[in-house]
């Protein structure tokens, strides 16, 4: 009797066997399986002819499901290393690789074919007399004129393609049809001659037989996209399918607009946590078929079906929110290179700060370094890097009289500011100035922040949220002070200095509604705005031609910070909110207030010398036994018991000393935030001088942690753990 072993979303590991009736099941094949007293979705692994279940007690599945092809053998290959690379259970793993509408066993609804044509009225329609202002419909009419298109196609024409298209269908002008709309040359938008290092970047990966990682290391302006582009050019032109990863959902619309306009007969698919269920699962399919060329998406979308791989490229491959912080705390950029091996395809990483980790492979020869080292455009210059010590200078509730003085000319030069800091809100702890009490969160070991607009005190941590007391709950003193600034109070102060300026406050208060920040950023397009504050929401991918002006507001404190990557994530930070001045032809400047304007990190800044800061970094981390020179797993544990937090801690640390393996073990730690939303925090760190000699260990030591017990805990194992 065929046995299949199925993945399930249970928190278990393992696969879970179940016998086949007459319905054969194929690997990768979504089926139903009676679980508990449940029906879940599963997916097929294996089929086997053998079990360790008593025959009897081995049910049937219960539906096979043909309605989607079954995942490749490849995408569970990468799954399964991915659950075991970082030890997380097999069935969770694959499932939450799928669109949500695959993991439901509600029957899938099929889309209609995205081809359109000129129905017989729209052929006879005399275009000339078709209604002027009825601008995109008309650019749809004329193009479907020549021949039939698929969606992405007439995306490519307008963004508002959608609802005319729709209208267009209403008044019976076009209809559907079946016609697979095939293109044979893919055109290239705008092509720039390359520049000479863009060139040999584009040569040297084009050339690449097989497997290979490129780092694109240049500065902002340099020119990345730009080889982006051509080699997807290069790609397209083979029949081969591109996986573009990108950090931001918010950047991504944006993106693919952009690419669009590039690769106008090209079709794309994106997938990211933005889009509704159906988008996805189409998207998803629109992948796993091969009809979309070019996949653009968040993490999540390195674990798209994608058959006919031939590049994968991670642009800012530096950026944090690769990693994924709970359930699988997966890397998409370490997933994308093991998958680019795999798959036997070249991967680029692109950044202007690349990873520390990356830089040194690149540095080591695993990686190939391919450098742009100026410019794009001749007449953009870099940014101008300034420091203002703030322990010599009038301030002005956080923000410096030079800056200010800055900001003034920009005003009267029309151009715009930007003032980043990292910190929303109005101040960041409000206090009384009678007994020094401070508004902490009861729930967490972190202070509750001030939002004025709102009266309100917010925790940030667990969102517990009060009304500002009108006088000190410990001694009554109704003199409450706010300390510190965050975004709102800098607003305020500026436009108490700027009465007639336009200020606008980007950070997550502001753009909770999803259309806001998109309104936002056409406004500063259109250059109704004088002033941004804003958090680093606005330090990524961002092009704003009129901004000349960038004031960095208090970033000392990651010079200070326990976690040895702090240095790394500000340096990068501070060089991308900086390469937002002075896109254009006018030169940007950048200020940065600080209490230590000779500390070597805005030395590097000030002479644009990533190489140099990265070196003394790197020098740094050898000899303190950090990565990229060690590998590490990280066991974090919380629980309302400080006591049970603890004790399990300790005799997981405990199990680990027992096993005797080549590997470091520290001790058990507070976590950086020690209490949040009532639970205890804590965390033990692990690490080896190999990723090998990691992952055998870790293997070893999974089992004695399934064992230990831990009702009341939640803990996890978080491997090259980002955060501390
Ligand atoms: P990055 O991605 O490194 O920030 P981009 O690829 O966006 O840089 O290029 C920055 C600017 O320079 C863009 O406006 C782009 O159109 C332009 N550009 C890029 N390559 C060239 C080139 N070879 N010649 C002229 N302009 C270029
Ligand atoms: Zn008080
Ligand atoms: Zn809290």
């Amino acid at each position: 009797m065929p046995i299949v072993r199925v993945a399930l979303d249970v928190p278990l590991s393992g696969l879970f066997d179940y016998s086949v009736s007459d319905d054969p099941v194929e690997i990768g094949q979504r089926v139903i399986v009676p679980f508990g007293r449940r029906q879940m979705v599963g997916v097929a692994m294996e089929i086997t002819d053998a079990t360790d279940m008593a025959p009897e007690r081995i049910k049937p599945v219960t539906q096979v499901l043909h309605d989607s092809a079954p995942l490749s053998a490849q995408l569970l290959e990468l799954l399964r290393f991915c659950s075991d690379y970082y030890r997380y259970p097999i069935g969770p793993t694959v499932l939450a690789a799928l669109p949500t509408r695959l993991r439901s066993d509600k029957p899938l609804v099929a889309k209609p074919p995205e081809s359109y044509r000129l129905s017989a009225a729209g052929s006879e329609l005399d275009l000339d007399s078709f209604p002027k202002r009825k601008v995109v419909q008309r650019r749809i009419l004329a193009r479907l004129a020549d021949g039939p298109c698929n969606l992405a196609q007439l995306k490519s024409l307008s963004a508002t393609v959608g609802p005319q298209l729709k209208a267009l269908l209403q008044d019976g002008y076009v209809e559907h049809c079946e016609a697979e709309v095939t293109v044979a040359e893919h055109q290239l938008v705008g092509a720039h001659t390359l520049t000479g290092e863009q060139q040999d970047a584009v040569d040297a990966v084009a050339a690449a037989q097989g497997y290979a990682c490129f780092l694109l290391h240049g500065i902002t302006g340099s020119g990345k996209t730009e080889v982006y582009v051509h080699l997807m050019h290069h790609v397209l032109q083979r029949g081969g399918q591109v996986l573009l990863l990108v950090p931001e959902i918010n950047l991504t619309p944006q993106l693919e607009h952009y690419f669009r306009s590039r690769f106008p007969d090209a079709s794309f698919a994106s997938l990211h946590s933005g889009l509704s269920e159906g988008e996805r699962l189409h998207n998803w399919q629109q992948a796993q078929s091969g009809a979309a060329q070019i996949v653009l998406g968040t993490r999540l979308a390195v674990f798209a079906e994608l058959p006919k791989l031939a590049l994968i490229i991670v642009d800012e491959e530096h950026d944090g929110s690769f990693k994924q912080q709970d359930g699988l705390r997966y890397s998409a950029r370490d997933v994308a290179i093991f998958r680019a091996n795999q798959s036997k395809v070249p991967v680029v990483l692109g950044s202007a700060t690349p990873s520390l980790e990356s830089y040194h492979n690149a540095q080591t020869g695993r990686y190939h370094m391919l450098k742009l080292s100026g410019r794009a455009l001749a007449s953009a210059t870099l940014p101008s890097v300034r420091c203002v010590n703030t322990n010599h200078t009038v301030m002005h509730h956080g923000i410096s009289e030079n800056l200010l003085r800055d900001i003034e000319q920009r005003i009267a030069r029309q151009e715009q500011s930007l003032v980043f800091i990292n910190r929303r809100g109005y101040s960041p702890v409000l206090m009384c100035t009678g007994c020094g009490w401070l508004s902490s969160c009861k729930h967490c070991a972190g202070k509750m922040v001030l939002h004025l607009n709102d009266r309100r005190l917010r925790c940030h941590h667990c969102g517990y949220q009060i009304r500002v007391p009108h006088a000190c709950p410990d001694c009554g003193n109704p003199d409450l002070h706010p300390v510190g600034s965050g975004t709102q109070r800098v607003e305020e102060v500026l436009q108490e200095r700027f009465p007639d300026a336009r200020i606008l406050r980007v950070d997550r208060d502001s753009t909770r509604n999803k259309r806001a920040w998109q309104t936002m950023r056409d406004q500063i397009h259109a250059n109704e705005v004088d002033i941004l504050v804003g958090t680093q929401m606005l330090a990524k991918g961002h092009d704003f031609p009129a901004l000349t002006l960038v004031g960095v507001l208090n970033p000392d404190g990651a010079l200070y910070s326990s976690d040895f990557r702090a240095a790394e994530r500000l340096f990068a930070q501070l060089a991308q909110v900086a390469g937002r001045a002075g896109r254009a032809d006018k030169p940007g400047e950048v200020l940065i207030q600080t209490e230590f304007p000779d500390h070597p990190l805005y030395r590097a800044l000030q002479q644009h010398d990533f190489d140099g800061f990265a070196a003394s970094q790197l020098a740094e981390r050898q000899m303190a036994g950090f990565p990229p020179f060690m590998y590490q797993a990280m066991l974090r544990a919380e629980g309302r018991q400080e006591s049970e937090v603890f004790a399990f801690l300790g005799h997981a640390r405990a199990a680990a000393v027992e096993l005797q393996q080549k590997v470091e073990i520290l001790g058990v730690v507070p976590a950086a935030l020690p209490r949040r939303a009532n639970h205890v925090r804590a965390q033990l760190l692990v690490q080896a001088d190999t990723r090998k000699a990691l992952q055998q260990f870790l293997r070893a030591w999974q089992p004695s942690l399934d064992a230990l017990p831990a009702q009341k805990l939640r803990w996890s194992l978080d491997v090259d753990p980002q955060e501390f």
